[in-house]
């Protein structure tokens, strides 16, 4: 089967019993037993449940894993993640990670002793540089959050392969519609299925897929340890947002792209980061790897705090919010709002500033989106 039809298909018949076209939810903590030591092949929900089983193997295909966990957000699919690794372990992060992955990783380093070291990937070279005879894990995020930095996750997955490092790519942004690291040679993908998988703002997920079995099986034992599962009500909506994925990509990018040309026009803009602008340094990369550049645009504005208020306040269809991926426009100000948790220091050196600005294009009418801006943006003089 072929992509689109792996999504609206792969592991949904789980109704044996009426046949039911849409997978039904197992609205259950606890399975009966057929006989001592015998079950259908579920016995408690924490462990497993077949409407999470339906969505573990919808993504799982998709991604072409071995196999996959769905988790209850997405910063559970990093913990759960994390724990692949011991006290001792060194890890190396994306210098510009998503904010929350940057606390948790904080948080680790301080109870648990894995040792972290933040690294510009951006040029493979300062990988190697930053290994370790300790590091086992190398995680990647591309596009980063917000400022939409490409890394080339072949070069870095084969540094990290060479060197005996699990290499992790949070996939959140691209989707498997637009980006498959297992491809491009990494271990383990994360997402936050909140974000394009669901991609309708109504729940909160995440999930972890594995490359090889062992892994697999690895990650499957650390989500029923840690109790990380996702309810199967959440789980059944991720599902359904899937089904239409692939259409959804596509306009969310036909969308991005005009917002992205209209904003590098504008003159109280002075950097638009969209990696599918070929101005964009990383554009090259991205193209390489990326069969699609998303919905994700971010920008400066040309102006002071004050004329960033008052685009935040003026806005009438983007929402000012946190998350992204869902059908609605939104807009995001980083440095107060998803990336506050993020150390300053470090706020600073990935290039988030007062003025940067991050939207997540919906489906709406783009010229409904591009004339929300222009009101809203400080005045052309
Ligand atoms: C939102 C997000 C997360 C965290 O996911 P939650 O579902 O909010 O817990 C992790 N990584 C990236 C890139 C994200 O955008």
């Amino acid at each position: 089967m072929r992509f689109q039809t792996k999504a609206i298909h792969t592991g949904v018949n789980k109704d044996a019993a009426y046949n039911s076209v849409m997978t039904p939810i197992y609205q259950t903590s606890t399975f009966r037993f057929e006989d001592i030591g015998t079950t259908k092949g579920y016995d408690y929900t924490r462990t497993s449940n077949p409407t999470r089983k339906a969505l573990e193997e919808n993504i799982a295909a998709l991604e072409g894993g071995a196999g996959a966990v769905a988790v209850a957000t997405g910063m559970a699919a990093i913990a759960t993640t994390l724990h692949l690794f011991k006290s001792g372990d060194h890890v190396i992060v994306t210098h510009d990670c998503y904010g929350g992955t940057d606390r948790i990783m904080r948080t680790y380093q301080e109870q648990f002793n894995i040792q972290l070291s933040y690294v510009n990937m951006q040029d493979p070279a300062n990988l190697k540089k930053a290994l370790r005879p300790e590091t086992k894990g190398v995680w990647i995020e591309t596009p980063s959050n917000p400022l939409l930095n490409v890394l080339d996750i072949r070069a870095l997955a084969e540094i990290a392969r060479a060197h005996g490092a699990l290499s992790i790519v949070d996939n959140t942004f691209l989707t498997p519609v637009n980006q498959r690291p297992f491809d491009l040679g990494a271990d383990v993908i994360v997402h936050s299925t909140t974000k394009y998988l669901n991609g309708h703002s109504d729940v909160v997920g995440g999930a972890v897929v594995a490359k090889d079995q062992k892994v697999a099986e690895r990650i499957a034992y650390l989500c029923n340890a840690l109790g990380q599962g996702q309810a199967p009500f959440d789980a059944w909506l991720v599902l359904r947002g899937i089904k239409t994925l692939v259409p959804r990509m596509a306009l969310h990018e036909t969308n991005a792209r005009a917002i992205a040309e209209y904003l590098a026009k504008h003159p109280r803009v002075s950097t638009v980061y969209y990696p599918g602008l070929a101005t964009h340094p990383h554009h090259a990369t991205a193209k390489a790897q990326q069969t699609g550049f998303g919905g994700m645009v971010s920008f400066e504005v040309r102006g002071t705090i004050d004329d960033v208020n008052r685009l935040l306040r003026g806005v009438k269809v983007f929402a000012l919010a946190e998350s992204l991926g869902g059908v609605e426009s939104l807009i995001d100000h980083p440095q107060t709002m998803t990336h506050a948790s993020m150390d300053p220091a470090l706020r600073a050196e990935a290039g988030i500033t007062d003025t940067t600005i991050r939207l997540s294009i919906g489906l709406e009418d783009v010229q409904d989106l591009i004339e929300d801006l222009e009101q809203a943006l400080p005045g052309r003089h």
